[in-house]
């Protein structure tokens, strides 16, 4: 077996976005010997790209804001399948996140009066955004890696070893979660470099990888997110909730084809861009659902008044969730009535002066001139859906981020579940990061020092195995001689991404999703096959050949509970089951190994290797429920639960 390099700490975490940064940062200092493991460089996670802003009712720009409102905001836009305690401690909690980021030297844009400014966004009742232009993300990132070097300085001071107490691996992918009975012992992963093996042992892992969108063709995502996280812990034995719900980003850019499916942000729409078809017409005000009605504007005047006075006008329906403005430009494209690349037209330039755009949206402004060759302060952009996010992930415990089933196992971020219900609103992932990182990072330090000197022991067996599975590709001709020539991983991942793209998509039907699962199930018996040539010296083929494990276990996922939620919800919608079903309102589906031994191996490729079960949700606290009109609490909660 090749060389494996060792190294204990007390926790791991796998990721260093916004969501494993923050973990890192509390785990150091609770005291824990803390390592941070990403896939790309220190500095360029996903969270990089966020642009419009972090959500946190801090009141700034709208003093009528408070956390009750944001609660009730994230409880509307997931259409009340979030998991209530995780929405409810994230309201509560962003603000003082978002405060703490700036003691620890982020500079968010300001108010007239020196405040931090917050924006509009889809969703939210009030400006609630704290945003730097449109490059919120990259601010979030820089300040928590000024934080983590900050730790490393007093560490050195006091240790004489900056990263005595805190490490980044950077350029390394994890492959496996090791376990002691049923306990986490660590990681096995590799340098994507060197193709070095390593092991680093420890008694708790925060998976913190972010989503899934590289299973779809088209993706606002960028190359990490193969649902790597979602994959370990499926195969350490943790379930994953309501994968079925997917988001679409209602505004992705449609043309050229190269940069097809690169966001648009939402503060387009946030600060004034509207939406018009082919012919000319803003046509969002003919798709507002009724839950909806009373609170959006029913002619143009009044949407456009809202913006100077929010107090007396109702917002336009631009701003409707994600979810339902998505499928108003599918249907509009459908109908006819779509641009000439099959988008819709999204405007600024007749809203705001081109010196304001250019001020507020920036990177937008670069990113339609360098790709697209079009001048948004003089010309509409052309839109359409882009995968963006995924609502469902590792089942966690509100408080701890504790995945369930797995002691040990922490997941925070994307890749963790239940805080976004069916549909997240813009600008709650980046609190989420925070909120929730924070969380797991101190419960898996308190994990860690809880486990003291009876530290789980990494089995041999298992490392061995892992490095077996990690090094197939290699030999993939010599292994399965009879089931056919070995695969290209780059034309398995393309079809991979049509399938998903084309039968579990936006628009959902019965039938193509059961094309879907054939598909996947002949896929992931030639992805078996998947063979490489050269070495393990930084080898992107075999990096994808490894990925497609994850990316086909959690399609899998996403198709079969797809499949089986008869009802259309947030960012699941089915064309043969078009509306939202009350009795779905408190059922979740719980997605886990089918054969809990292929945790081990990796199973018989063409049987499904996803067991799904349905369970009903915890009833919603009695005085979260009092913040809601009763009129709207029947709209959406079950028969039974209205009852009790
Ligand atoms: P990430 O930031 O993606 O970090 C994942 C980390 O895991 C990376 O370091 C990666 O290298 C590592 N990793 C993955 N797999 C492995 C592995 N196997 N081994 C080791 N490391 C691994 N949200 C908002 O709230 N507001 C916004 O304005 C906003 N704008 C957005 C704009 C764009 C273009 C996009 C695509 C998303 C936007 N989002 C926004 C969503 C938000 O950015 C993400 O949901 C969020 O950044 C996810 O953060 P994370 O910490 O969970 O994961």
């Amino acid at each position: 077996m090749p060389v494996v390099d060792r190294q204990e700490w007390d926790v791991v975490v796998v990721g260093a976005g916004g969501a494993g940064l923050r973990a890192a940062v509390e785990a150091r200092e609770r005291g824990a010997r803390t390592a941070v493991i990403c896939k790309s460089l220190f500095g360029k996670a996903h969270t990089v790209m966020a642009e419009g802003g972090i959500a946190a009712a801090m009141g700034n720009v709208n003093a009528g804001d408070n956390w009750q409102v944001h609660f009730r905001d994230t409880m509307r836009g997931g259409k009340f399948l979030n998991q209530w305690r995780m929405a409810e401690l994230h309201a509560q909690e962003a603000p003082q996140r978002v405060w703490e980021l700036e003691t620890w030297g982020a500079l968010f844009d300001r108010t007239k009066d020196g405040r931090i400014s917050q924006r509009n966004f889809g969703g939210h009742e009030y400006p609630r955004l704290a945003h730097v232009g449109d490059r919120t993300g990259l601010e979030l990132i820089r300040t928590l890696q000024q934080k983590i070097v900050a730790l490393q300085q007093e560490d050195f001071r006091e240790t004489g070893d900056y990263e005595s107490r805190l490490k980044v691996f950077q350029e390394c992918t994890v492959t496996r979660v090791l376990k002691d009975g049923d306990q986490v012992s660590g990681v096995f992963g590799y340098e994507r470099e060197s193709g070095r093996f390593f092991v680093l042992e420890a008694p708790a892992v925060v998976i913190a990888t972010g989503g899934i969108g590289k299973s779809f063709k088209v993706t606002s995502n960028s190359w990490e997110y193969t649902g790597d996280g979602h994959a370990l812990a499926l195969l350490a034995g943790a379930p994953l909730l309501n994968m079925e719900f997917v988001q679409f980003h209602p505004t992705g850019m449609v043309w050229p084809p190269s940069v097809k499916g690169i966001l648009v942000t939402e503060s387009v729409r946030g600060d004034g861009g509207v939406l018009r078809n082919s012919e000319g017409k803003r046509f969002m005000f003919d798709y507002i659902p009724d839950v909806f009605k009373e609170k959006y504007a029913e002619s143009e005047e009044e949407g456009d008044r809202w913006y100077d006075d929010p107090d007396h006008n109702r917002r336009p329906p631009e701003l409707l969730p994600r979810d339902e403005v998505a499928r108003a430009i599918n249907a509009e494209v459908k109908a006819g009535r779509g641009s000439p690349h099959g988008g819709v037209f999204l405007d600024v330039s007749t809203r705001m002066p081109a010196e304001v755009i250019k001020r507020r949206l920036p990177s937008m402004y670069h990113q339609f001139k360098e790709l697209a060759d079009v001048d948004i302060t003089a010309e509409p952009m052309e839109v359409g859906p882009t995968c963006h996010y995924v609502m469902g992930g590792i089942a966690v415990d509100s408080d701890s981020a504790a995945a369930r089933g797995v002691p040990g196992l922490f997941a925070a971020g994307e890749v963790a579940g239940g805080m976004h219900g069916s549909n997240r609103l813009g600008g709650n992932s980046l609190s989420d990061l925070l909120v929730f990182g924070r969380r797991a990072g101190w419960h898996a330090a308190e994990y860690a020092s809880g486990a003291g000197a009876a530290r789980p022991r990494v089995d041999d067996a298992q490392v061995d195995s892992a490095a077996a599975e990690a090094l197939r590709p290699f030999s993939a001709e010599s292994e399965e001689p009879d089931d056919g020539p070995p695969e290209n991983p780059y034309t398995l991942h393309q079809e991979l991404q049509q399938t998903m793209n084309d039968l579990v998509g936006i628009i959902r039907r019965e039938h193509e999703m059961e094309r879907a699962l054939e598909k996947l199930a002949e896929l992931r018996a030639r992805a078996r096959r998947a063979g490489v040539e050269g070495h393990r010296q930084f080898n992107p083929g075999w990096h994808l050949a490894l990925d497609l494990r994850n990316m086909l276990l959690v399609s899998e996922c996403v198709a079969r509970a797809a499949l089986e939620r008869t009802e259309s919800r947030g960012g699941h919608t089915r064309e043969d089951h078009a509306a939202m079903d009350r009795a779905w309102r408190n059922v979740n589906l719980l997605c886990a190994l089918a054969d809990p031994a292929d945790g081990l191996t990796d199973g018989d490729p063409v049987r499904g290797r996803i067991a799904l079960t349905r369970e009903t949700t915890e009833p919603i606290r009695p005085d979260l429920l009092a913040l809601f009109e009763k009129e709207e609490l029947v709209k959406y909660l079950a028969e039974e639960e209205l009852y009790e």
